[in-house]
């Protein structure tokens, strides 16, 4: 909040004429993770279809002309969901946001998904504001994206919109090959810098943020909107001047604001699921926000109509990527699910798929949050394998001590990146206190002292989730071949595949 002067403060109080409430309309989302497409969202609804780039374009050209005052904000993660995303590298995400009318847009840790260098060339291609103000090449004072705020006009008033990446996320969620040669550097302190240029200059500071905790990547939600949240509550306490914060990674909807030291803090649960839309009302003379309102607009395909212009470029996308997205891999029996603090048969599958890779391999494990699809039974094609792992992960193989071991499924076990699934030959069994009381590889127990050959992603062995473990192995045999090629190969021979639940994974 800015101080007016002294001149201006006896104007107001002689004649009380410049006093102005002003409304002003942000629109924001969050994690859209290139849902171009409506999909069935289990918890909103198993028969709706929700989402989707052509009727969100159609809802905020609608929110824009019924009400000019309005900025549409995005926080991050819209690369990596569904095939169309990882089969161009983030393009069709970045050519269809082009068509949304986006304000301003930071940095997510999935933007990075297939390397730095793939990400600057495709945001050459956005005509819309990115924005990120604390990613620089290592060792040097460069940003990689030489755009720390902007600042954005509607209703007379000056917003500067600032946009940053959690240190703690990006160490935490992006893969350390795709991000070599980068440095995220402390949020807060960059936070402080670019609100004390901006203030003299603007009414309003809005920050557009990617951090804390990973999204839960499961069918089931997670309730507890402030403690997912915690890292943007605390973020407001520790750096007063910004009024509004839009928040993205978490995949946790604000049905209700939160307020934190004054800082409205605002997010959708991911997806294109929502529209969030924030209003405010801004006194001129008190040069703060007086009130607001805020709610999430559910996007259900069968009640907006498709934005032609957005439909249009979906489909030049889609068509574009058909040839290998249609290609036959096998057949499902039944549904496959991802779980985040459970067993899940997707998971089963991948981790399988990874441990018959190689004879050598005692067993495989996969992280919860690379699943990212549910899949249907029928028909798999190669689209719905790179959909549920939309990662370029390669299969590493490591050497590690069941000592190693016994780290990698404490923190597995603390849930914060939710558990590792496992391939059959290996089971544990996590206590109600969420301790590990059993490690077992083909019934035996994990020797501390002898050594395995674990196979996982090439994420999770530089340490990837948290897993720091993988990062001190013995041996460390990178195939370059990507897991959903790994997957493709072991349901070659299987053209009918029944998805297994076997107890690999016990939570008394
Ligand atoms: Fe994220």
């Amino acid at each position: 909040m800015k101080k007016f002067s002294a001149l201006s403060a006896l104007f107001f109080v002689s004649f009380n004429l410049s006093s102005e409430i002003k409304q002003l309309n942000f629109l924001y989302t969050n994690d859209l993770h290139a849902h171009l497409q409506p999909h069935i969202e289990q918890w909103i609804s198993k028969t709706r279809p929700v989402g989707g780039f052509a009727n969100l374009a159609t809802l905020i050209k609608e929110e824009k002309s019924t009400n000019p005052n309005t900025l549409y904000i995005d926080a991050g993660d819209y690369f990596s969901g569904p095939y169309i995303s990882t089969l161009t590298e983030g393009e069709a995400v970045i050519d269809t946001m082009n068509l949304l009318g986006v304000d301003a847009a930071c940095i997510g840790n999935h933007e990075f998904d297939h390397g730095w260098e793939s990400m600057l060339d495709k945001f050459e291609m956005a005509t819309f504001p990115i924005i990120n103000g604390n990613i620089f090449y290592e060792g040097t004072d460069e940003l990689i994206w030489d755009n720390p705020y902007v600042i954005l006009e509607s209703n007379g008033l000056k917003i500067g919109v600032i946009g940053l990446h959690g240190k703690f996320a990006f160490y935490d969620t992006t893969n350390f090959k795709m991000v070599d040669g980068l440095e995220a550097r402390d949020e807060e302190y960059y936070l402080r810098k670019y609100i004390k240029e901006l203030e003299p200059i603007t009414d309003l500071i809005v920050l557009s943020v990617h951090e804390g905790v990973p999204g839960r990547q499961s069918t089931k939600g997670l309730s507890d909107v402030e403690r997912t949240l915690s890292k943007d509550i605390d973020l407001a306490k520790n750096v007063p001047g910004v009024d509004i914060m839009i928040t993205g990674h978490a995949h946790k909807g604000t049905p209700e604001a939160l307020l934190s030291n004054k800082t409205i803090i605002v997010s959708t649960n991911a997806y294109s699921i929502e529209l969030g839309k924030l209003v405010v009302s801004y006194d001129t003379e008190k040069k703060q926000i007086v009130d607001y309102s805020n709610e999430l607009i559910t996007i259900f395909d069968d009640e907006i109509e498709d934005d032609p212009e957005m439909s249009k470029v979906i489909d030049y996308w889609e068509s574009q990527v058909q040839k290998i997205a249609l290609k036959e891999v096998s057949f499902t029996t039944d549904k496959m699910v991802r779980a985040y603090g459970e067993e899940s048969n997707m998971g089963n599958l991948f981790a399988d798929a990874a441990e018959e890779y190689d004879e050598k391999i005692d067993f495989a494990v996969i992280n919860s949050g690379a699943l990212r699809q549910d899949l249907d039974p029928g028909v798999l094609t190669k689209g719905d394998l790179i959909s549920a792992f939309p990662f370029p992960n390669t299969l590493v193989m490591t050497k590690i001590t069941g000592a190693q071991i016994e780290g990698l499924f404490n923190h597995a076990a603390g849930m914060t990146n939710g558990v590792l699934q496992v391939s059959k030959s290996f089971k544990y069994v996590i206590d109600s206190n969420g301790e590990i009381v059993e490690l077992r590889l083909n019934g035996k127990p994990i020797n501390r002292k002898k050594t395995y050959w674990v196979a996982s992603t090439n994420f999770v062995t530089l340490g990837g989730d948290g897993y720091w473990e993988f990062t001190e192995s013995i041996e460390y045999e990178d195939t370059n071949i990507f897991i959903v090629d790994v997957v493709e190969d072991y349901l070659k021979d299987k053209p009918r595949y029944s998805p297994v639940y076997e107890e690999r994974i016990v939570i008394e």
